[in-house]
C-alpha cells in the first residue's frame, strides 16, 4: 500500500538525530524582536495599515483572478508605474512573493538564449534559495561569495560561443551575512564581459541608497537598461507583502506574456497593494530612520566583536554573530531569549556548515530602551 508517512518518518528521525529538524513555533510576542525583516517598522505603521484597509474595503479581500483576467485595476497599474519611478526603470511588475518571482522569472530569461546555445549562469555561492529555485534548469557556475576577482576569472574562462547569453545573478545585500555587493564594480564587470546582471534587492529596498531606493543605481549608470534586471521584495522594509521586478518595458511585457508564476497565479490581495501604496509615500522621506538603523547596527556589531563574535562582512541592518557549532548557536539563542530577546539561530543548510549563527535584523521599531536591552543581553553572552 502506498504510504507517504512511512517514507517520511525515518527521514524526519534522521533530521532530529542530527539536530536539523525544523519546527514551527510561535515566538512570545513579549520578546524584543531582532529577527524580523520589518527594518523600518512599516508593517505596524498606522498609515500603512490604514491604506491596506482602505484598499480592502474598496477592492475586496481578494483579487478574484489572475492579473491577465480581472486582477488588474488602474490603481494597480499606477502603483507599478510608481514602483518603476522609485527604481528608476521604464517599468515594473508586482508578484505575490519574492520566491515566486525569482523562481519563475529566471527560467523565462534563460529561455531567451538563441536556439542551439545554452545560457551561462554565474551565481554567488550564498545566493538565496529562491534564486537557486529559478536556476534548476541550467548549471550554475558559482563564484566565491562576493569575490568579484573570482567572478572575473570565471567569466574569462567561460566565454561561451558567439551569441550565447551570460547572466550574473546576485543579491545586493546578502540575507544571512548582511554584507553588500560592490554594485558599481559588479556592473563594470558585467559590462566588460557582455553579461546580463540580475540583482536581488530584497534587503536593500527601502533601507539603503538615496531615498531608500536600494543599491542598484550605480549599475543603472553603467549597464544598459536592456542588460539589467532588478527585483526586490515588498514584505521586508516596505512592511507589506509581495515582490517587484523592475527593468525595461520590453522585459516587463515579455514576463506578462511568458512568466508562468505571474500568469497563472491570482493577483496579490488588494490590502497588499494598499500597503505598498502607503510605503511608497513614506519611504523616500525616512532618511532619519535609515541613519538611526545604521547607527544601531554599528553599535550592535561593536558589542558583538567585544564578545569575540565574528560579524562577517556585515555593513547593514543585518548583523550575523557566527557561533560555528549548531548546538552552541541554539544555546546562545536560548540565553538571549531568557533575557527577553528574540534572535533566532540560523543553521545549515540555510548557512554553510560550521557557520551556525545568530542573525540579528534590526528595525527602527525598536525603542532606545529595547535596543539597550539587546546590547546588555549580548554583552552577557559567554565568549565563544
Ligand atoms: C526574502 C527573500 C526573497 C523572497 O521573498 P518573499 O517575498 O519573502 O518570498 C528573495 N530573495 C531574497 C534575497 C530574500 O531574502
Amino acid at each position: 500500500m502506498a504510504d507517504l508517512d512511512g517514507l517520511i518518518a525515518p527521514r524526519l528521525a534522521r533530521l532530529s538525530a542530527s539536530r536539523q529538524r525544523r519546527l514551527l513555533r510561535a515566538p512570545d510576542p513579549a520578546l524584543i524582536d531582532v529577527s524580523s525583516n520589518d527594518y523600518l517598522g512599516l508593517s505596524r505603521h498606522p498609515r500603512v495599515i490604514e491604506r491596506a484597509c482602505e484598499w480592502a474595503h474598496r477592492h475586496g479581500a481578494g483579487s478574484r483572478a489572475s492579473r491577465l483576467v480581472t486582477g488588474t485595476t488602474q490603481a494597480v497599474l499606477d502603483l507599478e508605474a510608481r514602483l518603476a519611478a522609485f527604481k528608476g526603470t521604464e517599468a515594473a511588475l508586482i508578484f505575490a512573493t519574492g520566491f515566486q518571482l525569482n523562481s519563475s522569472v529566471l527560467p523565462v530569461l534563460f529561455e531567451l538564449a538563441p536556439s542551439g546555445t545554452r545560457p551561462l549562469l554565474f551565481t554567488d555561492r550564498l545566493n538565496h534559495a529562491s534564486l537557486h529555485a529559478g536556476s534548476h534548469s541550467i548549471r550554475q557556475i558559482r563564484y566565491h561569495h562576493n569575490d568579484l576577482g573570482h567572478l572575473d576569472e570565471l567569466l574569462a574562462a567561460n566565454r561561451g560561443q558567439a551569441g550565447e547569453l551570460r547572466f550574473i545573478v546576485t543579491e545586493s545585500v546578502f540575507s544571512m551575512d548582511g554584507d553588500r555587493t560592490d554594485v558599481a564594480a559588479l556592473a563594470r564587470l558585467a559590462e566588460r564581459h557582455g553579461a546580463i546582471l540580475y540583482l536581488d534587492e530584497a534587503h536593500a529596498t527601502g533601507v539603503l541608497g538615496p531615498g531608500g531606493r536600494g543599491l542598484a543605481a550605480p549599475a543603472q549608470d553603467i549597464v544598459a537598461p536592456a542588460a539589467l534586471v532588478i527585483m526586490g521584495t515588498l514584505g521586508k522594509a516596505l512592511g507589506g507583502a509581495g515582490a517587484y521586478v523592475a527593468g525595461s518595458r520590453a522585459l516587463i511585457d515579455w514576463l506578462v506574456n511568458r512568466c508562468a508564476g505571474f500568469i497563472y497565479s491570482t493577483a496579490p490581495q488588494p490590502a497588499a497593494f494598499g500597503a505598498l501604496d502607503a510605503a511608497l509615500d513614506l519611504v523616500p522621506a525616512m532618511d532619519a530612520e535609515r541613519a538611526r538603523l545604521a547607527r544601531l547596527a554599528e553599535d550592535l556589531r561593536a558589542a558583538l566583536r567585544e564578545r569575540g563574535c565574528d560579524t562577517l562582512g556585515s555593513t547593514t541592518q543585518i548583523v550575523p554573530a557566527v557561533i560555528g557549532d549548531e548546538a552552541a548557536a541554539l544555546e546562545a539563542a536560548h540565553m538571549l531569549e531568557a533575557a527577553g530577546v528574540l534572535a533566532v539561530a540560523i543553521r545549515p543548510p540555510t548557512v554553510p556548515t560550521g557557520t551556525a549563527r545568530l542573525r540579528f535584523s534590526l528595525s527602527t521599531a525598536l525603542s532606545d530602551a529595547q535596543f539597550d536591552a539587546v546590547l546588555a543581553a549580548v554583552r552577557a553572552l559567554p565568549a565563544p
